[in-house]
C-alpha cells in the first residue's frame, strides 16, 4: 500500500513574525521533494501570515491544538473553525505536552479530532507511552488504549503520530525494532477498526528525529513520515529530514 509520506514540523511555543524566513526557506526547498508532503505547524499567532506565504505552494500549514467547540466563552482557546479560517489545513491534537500540562484526556482528544473533522481540518492525533510505561513492558497496551479513546469513529481521515513521551526533546529514540513493533501494532488497530481506511492512514514517528537519525527511523515499515519538534525550527534541518524521501 503506497502512502504518501508526511513530514510535519511542530514549532511548539517558538517563532515570531521574523521566523517567516524559515517557512520561506522550506517553501524554496519543497520543489525538490515531490515525494513527500511538508507541513509547518507554527504557533497560532503565525498561522494566518504563514498560510498567506504558503498559498499556492506544496507546503501545508497546521495548528498545534484546537478546542472541541466551534465558538463560545473559552478565553484563550482557539476553535478548529478559526484555524481553518486562518488558512490551516490540519491540526495536531493530543500532543503529550497538552496531555501532560493541560491534563487532556483521551476523550477530550477525540472531541478535538472530531472538531477538526467538522471544520475540514486533518487531525494529527498523537499517542505515546512514558518511560516507566515502556520499562514496565506496557507500551503497546498504553498506546492501544490511547488509540481506542482518542481516535474518532467513522472514517480514518486522520494521521496518527506515535511519539514516545521519553523521546520528545531528549535526544533519545527507540530502536528501529521498537518503532517497527509499535507501528505494526498501531496499523493492526487501524485496520481492525477502519478496514481499508486504516490501511491507508498515515502513521508518523515523532521524538528526537534529526538529520542524522531520520533515514534509519523513516525506513521502518509502517512509518509514513515524521512529526518533528526541535529540528523543524531550522529549515535546513527540516528539509534534510524530509530529504530522506528524495
Ligand atoms: C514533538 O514535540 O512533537 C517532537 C517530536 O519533538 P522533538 O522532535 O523535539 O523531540
Amino acid at each position: 500500500m503506497a502512502r504518501r509520506p508526511l513530514v510535519a514540523g511542530n514549532w511548539k511555543m517558538n517563532g515570531l513574525a521574523a521566523s517567516i524566513a524559515q517557512l520561506k526557506a522550506v517553501i524554496a526547498g519543497a520543489g525538490a521533494l515531490p515525494k513527500v508532503e511538508l507541513m509547518v505547524c507554527p504557533p497560532a499567532t503565525l498561522i494566518a501570515s504563514f498560510a498567506v506565504a504558503a498559498r499556492g505552494t506544496p507546503v501545508l500549514i497546521g495548528g498545534q491544538d484546537c478546542h472541541a467547540l466551534a465558538s463560545g466563552a473559552y478565553t484563550g482557546d482557539i476553535a478548529a473553525e478559526m484555524l481553518k479560517d486562518a488558512g490551516a489545513s490540519a491540526v495536531i491534537v493530543g500532543h503529550s505536552e497538552r496531555r501532560q500540562y493541560h491534563h487532556e484526556t483521551d476523550a477530550e482528544v477525540r472531541a478535538k479530532a472530531q472538531a477538526a473533522r467538522r471544520a475540514g481540518l486533518m487531525p494529527i492525533v498523537c499517542v505515546g507511552e512514558t518511560r516507566p510505561q515502556r520499562e514496565a513492558g506496557h507500551a503497546l497496551d498504553v498506546v492501544a488504549t490511547q488509540l481506542q479513546g482518542s481516535l474518532p469513529d467513522g472514517a480514518a481521515d486522520f494521521v496518527v503520530a506515535y511519539e514516545p513521551v521519553w523521546a520528545i526533546g531528549t535526544g533519545l529514540t527507540p530502536t528501529p525494532a521498537d518503532v517497527g513493533e509499535m507501528h505494526r501494532s498501531i496499523r493492526d488497530h487501524l485496520v481492525a477498526r477502519y478496514g481499508a481506511g486504516g490501511q491507508a492512514a498515515r502513521i508518523l514517528y515523532g521524538g528526537s528525529v534529526n538529520r542524522k537519525n531520520a533515514a534509519e527511523l523513516l525506513a521502518v515499515e509502517n512509518v509514513d513520515g515524521a512529526l518533528v519538534g526541535g529540528a523543524s525550527l531550522e529549515a535546513d534541518d527540516f528539509l534534510a529530514i524530509a530529504g530522506v524521501y528524495r
